[in-house]
């Protein structure tokens, strides 16, 4: 697996870099948002672990060029303590993760693991996380064993949270993934059909799998 690290601090470039090349990964280190649009522009990289605090272009604005150019690659943002604008905007703009300074390197392959576990999953006819089931050509919805009748929306969003279990997503991705339209944050669509939602797949059982993220969006995951 193939991991750019974008970080201009030497010490924990050095340090991650040598973490993940004991976990197995084979990682690139740059220090600079320009760097990183070379390379990844050049070479083909499994993830990009992309720190936002970077001098000259931070690493935001090197995540929307990336999206501009339909670069799909999963990106993790290294995000400083409290930077919760920088968050919800890093996921808006379409990152797959982040972690927040300092970092446990652990957690950090833990989460490219997870990464690259989404993305084999892509391309697969059935989505299944824990005991729920999405059939993508049947659109048939299966908890424990029983047969859950969603509307459309409601599937759609089931279906776009399932396909990356434990990522966090705002309204507005999801607005815009689900519905297709922009996001207005004065209407509450997301969060009456996250509701329905989880009346219909969470209710009769003790594991709830939506999940609030209080300040940020929602999220399909196991009890926590
Ligand atoms: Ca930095």
């Amino acid at each position: 697996m193939r991991v750019l690290i974008v970080e201009d601090e030497r010490k924990i470039a050095t340090f991650v870099r040598k973490a993940l090349l004991e976990a197995g990964f084979n990682p690139t280190l740059c220090a600079t948002g320009a760097e990183a649009m070379e390379l990844t522009t050049n070479e083909r990289f499994d993830a990009v672990v992309l720190d936002i605090m970077l001098p000259g272009r931070d690493g935001l604005s090197v995540l929307r060029q990336l999206r501009e150019q339909h670069n799909t690659v999963p990106v993790i943002l290294l995000t400083a303590r409290g930077g919760l604008n920088e968050r919800i905007e890093g996921l808006n703009l379409g990152a797959d993760d982040y972690m927040t300074k300092p970092f446990s390197t652990e957690e950090l392959i833990a989460r490219l693991r997870a990464v690259r576990r989404r993305m084999s999953g892509e391309g697969l006819s059935v989505q299944q996380y824990a005991d729920l089931t999405l059939n993508l050509i049947t659109r048939e919805v299966v908890r424990a064993g029983r047969k859950i009748e969603l509307t459309t929306r409601e599937y759609g969003l089931l279906e776009y949270l399932i396909r990356s279990p434990g990522r966090v997503f705002t309204r507005s991705q999801l607005c815009e993934q689900v519905w297709d339209y922009h996001f207005d944050p004065g209407t509450n669509v997301v969060d009456v059909c996250v509701q329905r939602l989880r009346r219909k797949v969470d209710e009769d059982h003790s594991v709830k799998l939506i999940h609030t993220v209080r300040g940020v969006g929602y999220t399909l995951k196991g009890a926590a």
